[in-house]
């Protein structure tokens, strides 16, 4: 059986576990959680990087300090996960989709404009497969029409757009350490901060409205309620784990890059043969393998796929069900301009086993994979 997905574990995060339950400090912002902050902004030069319980929750954090309220629009792609829309949503706002590139399934830069209205409050890209979409283009509108931009990084840890970390090259970054991430803490996230004026309401909001931060520092003799808030702090338990994963981090980017280009090479015939299409990597992206997906003809021949598979003992997975013709999308979001391609696409596409140390099982997929195209069909 190969799992499509096995979260990562490195051998220190128990060694970790234990340290932090022998620092009698189990809440948030403890030794680990402080590490792991200040290691992601050495990262990534964000100016301020604040672990939080999910990136779902590192997005919330980011609609409040954007301040987006009811009556305000989103612009985001329909082909993502719920939690891009959900944390605008839940302050009010609509979501209004625009169509992908086929080739990246990322936001269509150039239908962004078209989108914009006079309630537009922010522009949300998704760096799908942690390939960073066309930030240049995306950070010029949003200066031309003053709106602020929040990337869903959720996908993106350790990926670069032209030099320069996914996740810093908006106003926020949001990062997921789901166990379903490249690196995780079980659930969490991180919120990346690039302008130092929000540093300091960020922290309020992560803390129940208190300045208890400030507290902390010494920087005031007693803490109160300042603002509205919540609890998005993460356990130093969750914070040791992902410490375990931060300190090769480089090396599981690795061992993942050496799969997915195992994958494209060994399916690279399939997709000259036009029977697949393969991930298309643009110039001045640097990706972090953290999905490898082949595109079969249509939904037919990709239900068949996953079907042959699994009977192979193979889990492979589609996602997403575009949000705009979702239940909640429906009700909370609009399309904005044609869906040429997220609906059409989103029914290709099929991920592939990508983990950790997955080793020889690369080759039993791409194998799997070639025999089911083999197969007179
Ligand atoms: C995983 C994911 C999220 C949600 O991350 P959580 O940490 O589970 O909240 C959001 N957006 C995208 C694109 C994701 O892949």
């Amino acid at each position: 059986m190969i799992n499509f997905n096995i979260p990562p574990f490195t051998g220190r995060e128990l060694e970790y576990i234990e340290e932090a339950v022998k620092n009698r400090k189990l809440c948030g912002d403890g030794p680990f959680t402080k590490r792991c902050n200040r290691f992601l902004e050495e990262l990534t030069g964000a100016t301020k990087a604040l672990l939080t319980t999910s990136c779902t929750h590192a997005t919330e954090m980011a609609a409040m300090l954007c301040d987006v309220g009811p009556g305000d629009e989103v612009i985001m792609p329909s082909y993502t996960f719920v939690s891009t829309a959900d944390a605008f949503v839940l302050r009010g706002a609509r979501a209004v989709f625009v169509d992908i590139h086929p080739e990246t399934m990322n936001m269509d830069e150039r239908l962004v404009e078209q989108a914009i209205t006079e309630s537009t409050k922010a522009i949300v890209p998704v760096h799908y497969a942690g390939v960073c979409c066309e930030m240049d283009e995306i950070n010029r509108i949003a200066r031309k029409h003053r709106l602020m931009v929040v990337e869903d990084a959720a996908q993106a840890i350790l990926s670069e757009y032209k030099g320069k970390a996914a996740g810093t090259l908006g106003d926020f970054g949001c990062y997921s350490f789901h166990e379903t991430k490249n690196l995780s803490m079980g659930e969490g996230g991180a919120l990346l901060i690039k302008d130092a004026k929000y540093v300091e309401r960020a922290e309020i909001i992560r803390e129940k409205g208190t300045n208890r931060s400030k507290f902390f520092r010494g920087e005031i003799d007693k803490y109160t309620w300042v603002d509205a808030g919540s609890s998005y702090l993460p356990s130093e338990l969750n914070a040791a784990y992902l410490w375990a994963q931060l300190e090769i981090a480089r090396q599981i980017i690795d061992d993942r890059m050496a799969s997915w280009n195992y994958y494209r090479e060994a399916l690279r015939d399939l997709a000259d043969d036009g029977r697949i299409e393969l991930p298309f990597i643009p110039e001045g992206c640097r990706h972090n393998a953290h999905m490898f997906f082949i595109k079969a003809r249509d939904l037919e021949e990709r239900t068949a796929l996953i079907r042959f598979l699994k009977e192979n003992g193979i889990g492979a997975v589609f996602h997403y069900v575009p949000l705009h013709s979702s239940e909640a999308g429906v009700r909370l979001g609009r399309f904005s301009g044609e869906d040429r391609y997220t609906t059409r696409e989103s029914e290709r596409l099929v991920r592939l086993p990508l983990y950790y140390g997955m080793g020889n099982a690369v080759e039993q997929v791409s194998a799997a994979v070639h025999e089911f195209y083999s197969a007179a069909r």
